[in-house]
């Protein structure tokens, strides 16, 4: 046995030198090399709008939110009962203003919108209904990427125990106030920048009643074929003060296998292995190494799972019309403050109240946030139509893309991973071409592409899909 172990590190170090000649080799004809991935260059531009994220500001929206009594999506909405400052009419209708306020300070950079459709009877909403989402819509000033849509996103609506009273307080600072203060706050400080693509802030109602609001906007946006390319739901984001919680990270939800996917979808995920490489879990991917190359103050927690364990949230209405959707969610929440009639009973204080959460790490959780959407918006399209040639079988892989629209490229980088790692782990970059043949085998490693601009934005990487 020791014989035979001599003779494999004998092998393995003339395998080793005939690797390093062969990586010399590729160093002579190439002049660009692989390397283990480092963190994106910050954009001194985006690290300045980080600054200007407010958890005073964002304690001032939960305050008035809260302060709406209770906003079920069944609760009140007509003219009386938003001159009293109680219901969810009261709440959209403050969203909306507040929204309108943020672009007056920018100069009317922001279309303030509302998707209204009515919806019921169905499964928690007994009778006929108005249901409003929110939304704001910074328009991008790369007219040829303009189409490009980044979007961010929180539940305004909030419930008690009772998922069809609409009187008693239901005042969902966590669940989900904390979200729409982070789509806030993002509108407020991101509206003050430019960004060659779009932004949209967005808050959605009827989330506690099945989801209705985002299945609604998400269907609109696949009708109307809208270029949505990333989507974050913030979706009780508060860091309850429970002795339990880590205040230093941040969950992020990313589904594996795409809810949208076709059988022809599934049969080519089984044959590549590409369980671990949805659109959704590129975003995660992108996210954490957003949260290295910006100090958010947060970490962001990877988890490959579309949601909480059999739970569901509003990026999952995304998920089901194709689109890259991910969800925010603290560390640790704590169910007797979520979907609780407000109450104390022996001893324990039950209730979605502001003093159980944490204003500061809301704000860092924006901060994650913004960085996320203001990187992808600067960054160029993502190179379509991604492929790995395979008209022979060979050691080598090729790689072919187009070029990315709107003109910003300056060169492409190869990303791969080893089949079981989470994340990316090597870079190449590749210069500003639209093919390139590298030494890995596609049999042992994943890999993407993604573009860069000149000032090292880098887009959502890609992965290649077999061509024959
Ligand atoms: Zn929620």
């Amino acid at each position: 046995m020791a014989g035979s172990s001599r003779i494999v590190k004998g092998r393995q170090r003339w395998s080793g030198m005939f690797r390093l000649l062969g990586i010399v080799a590729m160093l002579a004809s190439t002049s660009t090399a692989q390397s283990a991935i480092a963190p994106v260059p910050a954009d001194p531009q985006i690290a300045a709008a980080l600054h200007q994220i407010s958890a005073a500001r964002i304690q001032a929206t939960i305050e008035k939110l809260v302060g709406f009594q209770n906003r079920s999506t069944l609760s009140a909405q007509d003219p009386s009962s938003i001159a009293t400052g109680k219901g969810i009419g009261a709440a959209r209708d403050w969203i909306q203003a507040e929204l309108a306020g943020y672009s007056k300070a920018c100069g009317g950079c922001l279309e303030i919108k509302t998707d209204t459709f009515r919806e019921g009877p169905v499964d928690r909403i007994p009778q006929p209904i108005e249901i409003t989402n929110v939304y704001a819509v910074q328009k991008g000033t790369n007219p040829g990427e303009a189409g490009r849509i980044v979007l961010v996103t929180g539940h305004y609506d909030s419930r008690n125990s009772e998922n069809l009273n609409t009187t008693d307080p239901a005042p969902g600072a966590n669940d989900d106030a904390s979200g729409t203060a982070v789509s806030l706050e993002c509108a407020r400080v991101l509206s003050q920048y430019k960004f060659p693509a779009t932004l949209i802030f967005l808050t959605v109602a009827g989330e506690e009643q099945g989801l209705n609001g985002s299945r609604h906007f998400a269907q609109m946006a696949k009708a109307e074929g809208w270029s949505l390319e990333a989507v974050l739901n913030n979706d009780i984001v508060g860091g309850d003060r429970s002795l339990q919680q880590n205040p230093d990270l941040v969950r992020v939800f990313s589904e594996g296998v795409p809810a949208a996917a076709t059988e022809a979808d599934l049969r080519l995920i089984r044959n590549v292995g590409g369980e671990s490489d949805s659109l959704s879990r590129q975003l995660a991917r992108y996210i954490a190494e957003v949260g290295r190359t910006y100090d958010a103050g947060i970490e962001p927690l990877l988890v490959f799972r579309q949601d909480r364990y059999l739970r569901g949230g509003d990026h999952v209405s995304f998920n089901q019309q194709g689109f890259a959707a991910v969800r925010f969610t603290e560390f640790r929440e704590d169910y007797n403050h979520q979907h609780q009639n407000v109450r104390t009973e022996n001893g324990v204080e039950y209730g979605d109240l502001p003093k159980f959460v944490d204003f500061d790490y809301i704000a860092r959780v924006a901060r994650l946030n913004a960085a996320t959407l203001a990187s992808l918006a600067s960054a160029p399209a993502p190179p379509p139509k991604v492929r790995l040639l395979l008209k022979r079988l060979e050691n080598e892989s090729t790689l072919a893309w187009e070029t990315a629209p709107g003109g910003r490229v300056v060169r492409y980088e190869v990303l791969w991973r080893s089949t079981t790692s989470p994340e990316w782990e090597y870079v190449q970059a590749v210069g500003n071409v639209t093919q390139i043949t590298l030494p890995q085998s596609k049999d042992n490693v994943i890999f993407a592409v993604r573009a860069v601009d000149k000032d090292g934005h880098r887009s959502l990487p890609v992965v290649p899909v077999p061509e024959r």
